[in-house]
């Protein structure tokens, strides 16, 4: 017999708008947050948008942040939010990548006013409620509701310039919080629903923005995938993958997108035959014989990253590395076992398709 069904329903979301001219729905939108006083933020790929943006709204826009620096300082963000404060300002408007939705959750929090978000990559930091800063050189992690932002805006136009390399890796990336998110406990069905579609979505997308189909189509399919593929993050326990991921990034400061590619497959691995129903899942929408073996092979044919030898990631280090998370809590379908996450890592380093390994 199989298990009862048992899950909790208690799911946040942004206010979307997706698609094609969906940019045009900015105005009405603020007038709809009943917001006048506005900083825009932008990233450096964005400031031509932004421009325009600053053009259109006119007075409403009192603050320009033209630059963005990964992982959120303190020491870039606070000068700003002091500005900010001399400015009454009611709305943070960002436009770009993670970094510069990151600093605008920060703001969003230090100064308790709504973020609108319009990003142009596929990082899905946009649809959770988790910020992310660094203070004294070390990134820290929290959840607050203020975070989320209020409204967001996906116009997949803004995403055609985004370098094939820098989207297949982030595409991954985005697949990695939903494949963790389908074995979490309690998953709401709602959740797991998005995750799947999402995969599907971001895989097939993946496929034809590499195969040269065309553009647009693909770049709506990854835009789409990475709503819902973040959603999962924002609204679900991740496991061991991104534990793994997490301490990587700050021991060895590895790049992120690259980092969760060349992992996810072997953390998949790892964890399979414990979460056998909802990988199988993954296997079937991958039309592969396993999720890890269908990860891989996708992450293979996209060109995105396999190998943390790639990254120069110490793999002299492993040791260390499952110390440090064996220490850490966690929810995980298969326990912690510190020899196998040695093997787990070490075949992450040599980036051979998951077929054999017995761990
Ligand atoms: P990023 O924002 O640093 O952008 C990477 C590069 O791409 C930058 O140089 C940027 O200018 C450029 N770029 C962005 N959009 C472009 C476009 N359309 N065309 C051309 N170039 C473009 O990187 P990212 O991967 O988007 O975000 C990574 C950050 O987001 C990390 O700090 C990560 O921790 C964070 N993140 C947070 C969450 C969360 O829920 N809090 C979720 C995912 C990622």
């Amino acid at each position: 017999m199989g298990e009862s069904l048992k899950f909790v329903h208690d799911v946040d979301s942004p206010r979307v708008i997706f698609g094609t001219g969906s940019l045009s729905s900015l105005q009405s939108e603020i007038t709809l947050l009943g917001c006048k006083k506005i900083a825009l933020i932008c990233d450096e790929s964005a400031r031509a948008t932004a421009s325009e943006i600053s053009l259109q709204l006119g007075s409403l826009v009192q603050q320009r942040i033209n630059q963005v620096v990964m992982h959120v300082p303190d020491e870039f963000t606070f000068p700003i939010i002091n500005e900010s404060k001399s400015f009454d300002i009611d709305l943070v408007v960002a436009i770009g990548g993670g970094s510069s939705t990151g600093l605008g959750k920060i703001m969003a929090l230090e100064l308790n006013i709504p973020l609108l978000a319009i990003p142009t990559t596929y990082a899905g930091s946009e649809m959770t409620p988790i910020w992310g800063r660094t203070k004294e050189n070390k990134k820290i992690t929290g959840t607050d509701i203020k975070v989320l932002p209020r409204v967001v805006l996906y116009e997949p136009e803004l995403t055609h310039s985004l370098p094939i390399s820098i989207s297949v890796n982030s595409g991954m990336n985005a697949i990695a919080h939903a494949v963790e998110s389908l074995y979490s406990p309690e998953l709401s069905p709602l959740v797991e629903l998005a995750a799947l579609r999402g995969i599907e979505s971001m895989s097939q997308g993946l496929r034809e923005l590499v195969g040269g189909k065309n553009i647009s189509e693909s770049r709506e399919k990854l835009f789409l995938g990475s709503m819902l593929c973040g959603f999962t993050l924002g609204n679900a326990k991740m496991g061991l993958h991104h534990k793994i991921c997490h301490t990587l990034g700050g021991m060895f400061n590895l790049p992120h997108a690259q980092m969760h590619s060349a992992v996810l497959p072997y953390a998949i691995k790892y964890n399979e035959v414990y979460a056998k129903e909802s990988m199988n899942k993954v296997a079937e929408i991958l039309h592969s014989h396993t999720a890890s073996q269908g990860l891989w092979n996708l992450a293979r044919e996209v060109g995105a990253e396999t190998a943390l030898k790639n990254l120069d990631f110490p793999v002299e280090e492993a040791g260390n590395v499952a110390e440090v998370i064996s220490n850490a809590t966690m929810v995980n379908p298969r326990p912690f076992e510190k020899e196998n996450v040695v093997k787990l890592l070490k075949a992450a380093y040599n980036g051979t398709r998951p077929d054999d390994e017995s761990w």
